[in-house]
Order: structure tokens, then sequence, then C-alpha cells
């Protein structure tokens, strides 16, 4: 990818699935990495994973919606490379379902806390910097539940949409000052959030524990699914057959950071195997 060589990269929620590869796909092109999340264990496993392969990355314990941590964040990107010229703010929750009537003020505002809040404070955090450096990009993930509605999924559809806006919003506000704002939107992709779970059953090196806890859990939504009459195009058919690995969304982060995506702005770009044109 042009333009990512030795420039400096924010990634929230690195600790795994989606922002873990994101991180490593960053290092890979040359950038130096912050990786932030909450599992300081995780995150710094990415950094291994990134030391490991010949990169740079530095770990840092960021809560995306504590404004005060995300700072530290901003502040420990400067001071250790010198500068930040990308952002992927990507951390996220997935509650599982639940009727509009049955959510919770506690799991509203927790899921639109995290999901939505988190990305305007890394924003609010990231955006001056670049801007006084002459320039950035920023890539924040949505989801294809902030582009059609999810049965089931309110809370956690209303926060990704709210995603979809604010990319917009800002992109307009910074189109003129020199930085770029984008989104994806992935479709169902391999990780610990959703799709993973079922992958994690199956697969032999997970001790037995965690694929017993993972069966029940599978099986606890798939009961709550069916007696709630949801409707679960949630998981509808990928018209390519697969669901997606995070590392295809990593591609997608890098090449809206890159020079070739210099005249792209304001967009949500959907990483789905082709569910949006469904
Ligand atoms: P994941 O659970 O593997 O990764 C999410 C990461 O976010 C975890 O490491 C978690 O510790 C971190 N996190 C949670 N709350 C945080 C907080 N307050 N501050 C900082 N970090 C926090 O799942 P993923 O699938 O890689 O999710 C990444 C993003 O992709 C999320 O925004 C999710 O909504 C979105 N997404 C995922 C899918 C999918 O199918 N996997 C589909 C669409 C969108």
């Amino acid at each position: 990818m042009n333009g990512l060589d030795r420039k400096t990269a924010v990634v929230t929620g690195a600790a795994s699935g989606i922002g873990r590869e994101s991180a490593r796909r960053f290092a890979e092109e040359g950038a130096n990495v912050v990786v932030t999340d909450v599992d300081e264990e995780g995150g710094r496993k990415t950094v291994d994973l990134i030391e490991d392969a010949g990169g740079n990355a530095t770990f840092v314990e960021v809560d995306v919606s504590d404004s005060e941590s995300v700072e530290r964040m901003v502040d420990v990107a400067v001071d250790t490379y010198g500068s930040l010229e990308f952002a992927h703010n990507n951390a996220g929750i997935l509650t599982g379902f639940s009727g509009i009537e049955d959510i919770t003020d506690e799991q509203w505002e927790r899921i639109v806390r995290i999901n939505l809040k988190g990305v305007w404070t890394c924003m609010k955090a990231e955006l001056p910097v670049m801007e006084e450096q002459g320039g950035g990009a920023i890539v924040n993930t949505a989801s294809e539940s902030g582009l059609v509605g999810m049965s089931g999924l309110a809370s956690y559809s209303a926060s990704k949409h709210g995603v979809v806006g604010l990319t917009k919003s800002a992109a307009l506000e910074y189109a003129d000052r020199g930085v770029r704002i984008n989104a994806i939107a992935p479709g169902p992709t391999r990780t610990n959030i959703q799709s993973g779970l079922l992958s994690r059953a199956s697969e032999s090196p997970i001790p037995m524990l965690d694929r017993i806890r993972t069966a029940v859990e599978l099986i606890r939504m798939v009961i709550q699914t069916r007696r709630m009459n949801f409707d679960t195009s949630a998981m509808r058919d990928v018209p390519m057959d697969r669901i997606a690995r995070p590392e295809e969304m990593a591609g997608a982060v890098a090449f809206l950071c890159s020079s070739d995506a210099s005249y792209i702005t304001g967009h949500t770009l959907p990483v789905d195997g082709g569910q949006a044109a469904d």
C-alpha cells in the first residue's frame, strides 16, 4: 500500500479479531503501531506478534468510552513515534439478542457508550493532532448492521448507524482540512464477537471448558432467537458463501488509509462478501 511506511497508526480494540489484524497489517506496511484495548493481555500479545515479525508497536491500555485514556493514547503515539497519521477506531461490543422492550437502560447506554461515543471520543482526540501536523486518515468500524436494520439487535444496529452518520459528518468538517474519514461495514467475520463463537467450538486447540462455554452460548442464542420469533436476517446468506477473515477487514482499512484512496472521504465501505448488494 502506498503511503503507510514510517507513519504512525493507532488501532483501538486491537487485542483480538479485526483490530489485531489491522494493527498487524499497518506494521507489515511499515507503520509504527499503537495497539490499544481494555484487554491488556491480548493487546500485549498483538504487540509481540508484530515485534516477532520485525515491526514496531507499543501497547496502551485504553477504554474508548473514557476520554482521558483516549487522550493518553494520542499522546503516547506522538511522544513515542513523533506523529500520528492514521487511526482505526474499531473497538466495539455486541451484547446478544434482545427485543426493544427488553433492552435495559444499562445495556443501551453501555453499547452506545462504547460503539458510538467511543468513536467520537477517539476522533475528538485524533483530529486536532492530525490537522496540526498537516493531514491524516481515519477509518471507523461500523457494521453491516449500520446499513440495514437487524431485528433483535436494535441497540447494536442503532449504535452502528450512528457511526455511519458520525463518519459522514466528520468527513465533511475535515474535507478541506487534510484529514479523510471513512468507515468499513464488516459482514460476518470470524472473530470472538460473533461467528468466531461457532468456529472456536470446532477448533481443537481451544480448551475444553471454553468449547463448552461457547456451545452453551450458541444454544442460548439460538433458543432465544427462535422463542422471540426474530427475523434472523442478521445471519442471512452471504453471497460469497463464507464468513470473512479479519485480515480481509484489515486490507480494506489499509487501502482507505493509503494514498491510493486519496480522493475518498465520508464513505462507509461494505466488506461483506456481497451482502449489501442483496
Ligand atoms: P473482538 O471481540 O475480537 O474485538 C473487539 C475488541 O474490542 C476486543 O479486543 C475488546 O477487548 C475491545 N473492546 C471492547 N470494549 C472496549 C472498550 N471500551 N475500549 C477499548 N477496547 C474495547 O471482535 P471484532 O469482531 O474484531 O470487533 C471489532 C469491531 O468490528 C467491533 O466494532 C464490531 O462491532 C465490528 N464488527 C464485527 C463483525 C463481526 O462479525 N466480527 C461484524 C460487523 C462489525
